[in-house]
């Protein structure tokens, strides 16, 4: 019998904690990189209940882990168990990866640079002097909407149904980022014109997520130009009614895929040092799409 040697006593950990955490994709993405990399990790899903999350965090130091990424639910209430988080990541309100230095753990946000990575590695294009819509404020807006703000963007628009909470991160980026943000009800009549003037439109809203397909991030009528750039974080379908309609209008469209998997690239570099080769990351792209698709 031939023996397996991919784990020996010498292989170090990394994990993804959540709850439910089987749909993840990210031990394959990972375990794929060392494999390749030649790198003695293994990435494992760790299923935590709320009530054990502190005793699941001071185990992964016990153990000591090498790091690991944080999902839903627990994106903000890791924060607390954590011995220091990034400037970013407080800003963010949001950690989804931890390194273990010297048996201190330290929290990141690698969902928005994840984000800020798959927009210009698919556009071609930053920030930089843009006019930007964000439609939506909850986790993923406000990390977004930092980070737009932190790339210079010239305007930044955060429209929701929820007044309150667009206000909320408009009032945090202009109040320690840059003076940059504006709030809107998602009904407001000055929305459809904002709209239609901004470079850039980002639907940060779980509206038109599979099962909910028919669904639109915004009820009133909008009209797409033809040089706006329309990028929607979802990637289940991987073209929403809210891409579909852009598309049809001529824009330039991106849906989520990017982001998910530049959040898990940028992670595996903060934990190893190691810079993922580009044609490494090309290739893995293409794969990560194919089984995400089927
Ligand atoms: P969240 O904190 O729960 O925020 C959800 C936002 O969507 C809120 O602004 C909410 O409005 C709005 N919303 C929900 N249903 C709506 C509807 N039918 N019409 C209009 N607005 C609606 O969620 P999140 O963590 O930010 O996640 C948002 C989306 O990002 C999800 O679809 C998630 O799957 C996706 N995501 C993608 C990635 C990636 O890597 N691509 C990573 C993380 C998350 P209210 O404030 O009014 O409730």
């Amino acid at each position: 019998m031939q023996i397996d040697n991919r784990v020996t006593g010498k292989t170090r950990l990394i994990g993804v904690m959540g709850n439910p955490i089987e749909h993840s994709i990210s031990p394959q993405l990972h375990n794929t990189i060392s494999k390749h990399l030649g790198i003695d990790l293994v990435y494992v899903p760790l299923k935590v209940e709320k009530s054990d999350l502190e005793n699941a965090v001071k185990g992964l130091k016990a153990l000591n882990f090498v790091g690991f990424n944080v999902t839903i639910p627990y994106k903000k209430e890791v924060m607390k168990f954590l011995d220091d988080n990034t400037k970013e990541a407080l800003l963010m309100g949001a950690v989804n990866t931890v390194k273990n230095i010297d048996g201190r753990f330290y929290g990141y946000n690698t969902d928005a640079e994840g984000f800020s990575r798959s927009f210009k590695e698919e556009t071609g294009v930053g920030f930089k002097g843009k006019k930007v819509l964000i439609i939506g404020a909850g986790g993923v807006a406000r990390a977004i909407s930092v980070k737009i703000a932190l790339e210079g963007a010239k305007k930044i628009f955060i429209v929701n149904r929820t007044l309150s909470k667009a206000e909320e991160i408009s009032e945090l980026i202009n109040n320690n980022v840059v003076n940059v943000a504006h709030c809107l009800y998602s009904e407001d009549d000055s929305v459809s014109s904002i709209f239609e003037e901004s470079d850039v439109v980002i639907n940060t809203t779980s509206a038109g997520m599979h099962p909910n397909e028919d669904v639109l991030p915004l009820e009133q009528p909008i009209k797409f130009s033809t040089n706006q750039i329309i990028y929607d974080v979802i990637y289940n379908p991987a073209k929403t009614k809210f891409l579909l309609e852009a598309e049809v209008s001529g824009c330039k469209t991106v849906n989520g895929l990017g982001m998910l998997f530049y959040q898990g690239i940028y992670a595996y570099e903060i934990w190893t040092g190691v810079k993922i080769p580009d044609e490494m990351k090309k290739e893995l792209f293409k794969s990560f799409k194919d089984i995400l698709q089927k």
